[in-house]
């Protein structure tokens, strides 16, 4: 599957916040949007108008994107798979995002950021309820375990994940067992407890023109 490889600052500096895609680097000073909060490009410290309302929906839907790292082809199929379950779509497009494997392992504290669980879901580390996965974009259901790979358990950097994730709050609908670094997915999370910044009925208004 596709993703973005381009300068990964840059989005944050475009939307104008931190999006959180480097990990413990997005902690410092070194953070580029700390440096330089200007949109990225030639014309970025221009003074911006008035926004349309259409790039304010536009804005939301790229947002969404980047924080989750989806291409716009498979954005779209979510938001189609959204709209027809039952319920609100811009809540079902959220937790359609969350159920994403990559973004599971970083929310279980395997990983750093969601780019880094892209990583390493890619180079095999993670198996869910047994079996091995390898693909970012697998959707997990409620019930189903993840976990870190036998062979990988011993690696430096998982040694120091289950370190720092020890005494770690974790999410009221995911059960983390940072010990053995293994966790289960009690039910998929409602709209307060999914803490991205983003308003998703822009998104939803956006596709449904
Ligand atoms: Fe965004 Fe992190 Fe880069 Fe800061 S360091 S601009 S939060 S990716």
């Amino acid at each position: 599957m596709a993703r973005y490889t381009g300068p990964v600052c840059r989005q944050c500096r475009r939307e104008g916040m931190k999006l959180y895609l480097k990990g413990e680097r997005c902690y410092t000073e070194k953070c580029a949007i700390d440096r330089r909060s200007y949109a990225p490009g030639q014309h970025g410290q221009r003074r911006r108008g008035k926004v349309s309302e259409y790039g304010l929906q536009l804005r939301e839907k790229q947002k969404a994107r980047r924080i989750y790292g989806v291409m716009e082809r498979q954005f779209r199929k979510y938001f189609r798979e959204a709209d027809r379950r039952k319920g609100i779509t811009g809540e079902n497009l959220l937790q359609i995002l969350e159920s994403r494997l990559d973004n599971i392992v970083y929310r279980m504290g395997f990983a750093f950021s969601r780019p880094e669980a892209r990583q390493l879901v890619r180079h095999g580390h993670f198996t869910v309820n047994g079996r091995k996965v390898t693909i970012p974009s697998y959707l997990v259901r409620p019930g189903d375990v993840v976990a870190v790979r036998e062979s990988s358990r011993d690696k430096g950097r998982f040694k120091e994940l289950a370190e720092l994730t020890r005494n770690q709050g974790t999410m009221e609908w995911l059960e983390v067992d940072s010990e053995n670094l293994t966790g289960k997915v009690i039910r998929l999370p409602n709209r307060e407890e999914i803490d991205i910044p983003i308003s998703e009925h822009l998104i939803v208004e956006l596709y449904s023109r």
